[in-house]
């Protein structure tokens, strides 16, 4: 069996409509494709650390409703235990209506629907199991009262936490020093710190003010240029992988997660974002959420043929 870990998080279902461009205001414009997958921040880091060979539990909500059972069944799939995931009936399931446009353009409506009822209470039913695992990961797609209350139970316990800060949210600052690892992207970064990002030396100035605002060590991902450490003794750019890239779509949730699994299994923090590159750049390789999510096996693969 592997590491444990307990993620809380959301969970959506995507749908995707692909068109020659984006509809102005009151405009119907006729698409080319539709998709839907599975998603959200949390559901996806559960899966990917599942596949990467970690034992992992779900917290979180969804639905009573058919985009709830959807999601359910990719975590069971995956081997995730969702006896801490509710089908909240008085709610929807999470989705995310994405649009898409030829070039790449996109617009996004989350409408959070369950993901906005997970509770204090929710959490403390799952304490129990919380206190039992290596690794406590969470991002920003639930209600803040839990994501406190996830990390006050952590803390106490003496549960290390990688906490994925996003999508960008001001009450982020006060959780830092409840936190081992903080991962976020550029985006995120430059909505925390105010800094504009340009360039390697902007990410690392930035990764640097993060971790000073009061957590342990920041890993500031930095797409196709890899991922920047920031930890008490130094800062570090680790750079990426080359990789065939068409969809960058939960990248950052393949890193995320495989960082919290190399982390628990006793690998330093260098080591960690070494593997974590190699998830993250092979979820670019194929098209969506959950389905683009790597296996343990690819991941080694990938980090294998590169050192030879
Ligand atoms: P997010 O998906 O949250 O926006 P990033 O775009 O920074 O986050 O990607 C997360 C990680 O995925 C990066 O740190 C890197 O390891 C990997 N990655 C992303 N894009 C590429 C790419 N084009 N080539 C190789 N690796 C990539």
């Amino acid at each position: 069996m592997g590491v444990k870990i307990a993620v809380i998080g959301g969970a959506n279902v995507d749908m995707v409509a692909a068109a020659p461009r984006l509809p102005k205001p009151g405009e119907t414009v006729i698409g080319t494709n539709f998709t839907i997958a599975c998603g959200g921040k949390g559901a996806n880091q559960a899966v990917a650390a599942a596949r990467l060979g970690a034992s992992v539990s779900f917290i979180g909500r969804v639905g009573d409703d058919m985009f709830g059972e959807m999601l359910e069944r990719s975590l069971c799939e995956a081997g995730v235990d969702t006896t801490f995931l509710k089908r909240d009936s008085s709610s929807h399931t999470g989705v995310a209506q994405i649009y898409v446009a030829q070039g790449g353009e996109n617009c996004i409506i989350v409408v959070l629907g369950a993901n906005g009822r997970v509770s204090a209470q929710d959490v403390e039913g799952a304490e129990e199991r919380i206190r039992c695992s290596d690794c406590l990961v969470l991002q920003l797609e639930v209600p803040e009262e839990a994501v406190t209350k996830a990390l006050e139970i952590a803390n106490r316990c003496g549960v290390r936490v990688v906490f994925n800060s996003a999508p960008a949210q001001d009450f982020a600052l006060r959780l830092l020093s409840m936190c081992d690892v903080v991962t976020l992207n550029e985006s995120e970064a430059m909505q925390m710190t105010g800094f504009a990002i340009g360039d390697l030396n902007d990410a690392m100035k930035a990764a640097i003010a993060l971790r000073e605002m009061g957590t342990k060590a920041v890993v500031l991902t930095i797409g196709e240029q890899g991922a920047i450490i920031a930890d008490e003794n130094d800062v570090e750019h680790i750079p990426a992988f080359k990789v065939n890239s068409i969809d960058a779509t939960a990248a950052g949730d393949a890193f995320t997660a495989a960082l919290a699994v190399k982390l628990c299994e006793g690998a330093s923090l260098r080591e960690a974002v070494l593997f974590a590159n190699a998830a993250g750049a092979l979820a670019t390789t194929k098209l969506g959420a959950q389905p683009s999510l790597p296996y343990r096996s690819e991941v080694e693969g990938l980090i294998s043929g590169a050192q030879r």
